[in-house]
């Protein structure tokens, strides 16, 4: 027995089907232009967070401050006393580079890397 005034479940499936579109098909039309407009802004950043970062150049003036070399065996010892033979980007405490990858991040170049054979006259020894 049912109420008049009380539709039941089905009488309100059938009105909609029978009468206007279902909610869930106009909810759905107007998410398309929603997830297409947040996979436009989201698509460029996360490509420009899988780009790697941009090797740190010679001629950076941030680089010129601290004499640093992608080379550390073109490092002119006269000019720059606390360099010492063996003394690497690869071995410094600032550096934030894979082992054995040819270059990585420092904590002095944010956004750069470093080559890990580089050397500049920040280099403080690694622990351990
Ligand atoms: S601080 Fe260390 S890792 Fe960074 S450039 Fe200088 S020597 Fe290399």
């Amino acid at each position: 027995m049912t109420r008049p005034n009380h539709p039941t479940a089905s009488s309100s499936l059938n009105r909609s089907v029978q009468g206007r579109p279902l909610p869930t098909r106009r909810l759905w039309l107007l998410s398309v232009p929603v997830l297409a407009l947040g996979a436009w802004a989201v698509g460029p950043r996360r490509a420009q967070a899988q780009m790697p970062a941009s090797l740190l150049e010679e001629s950076d003036p941030g680089a010129q401050g601290l004499a640093y070399r992608a080379d550390a065996a073109k490092v002119d010892p006269a000019k720059n006393p606390s360099y010492q033979a063996g003394r690497t980007c690869a071995n410094c405490s600032l550096y934030a580079g894979e082992p054995g990858q040819p270059q990585g991040g420092c904590a002095l170049f944010y956004g750069k890397e470093v080559a890990a054979a580089g050397w500049c006259n920040a280099w403080e020894r690694k622990a351990g």
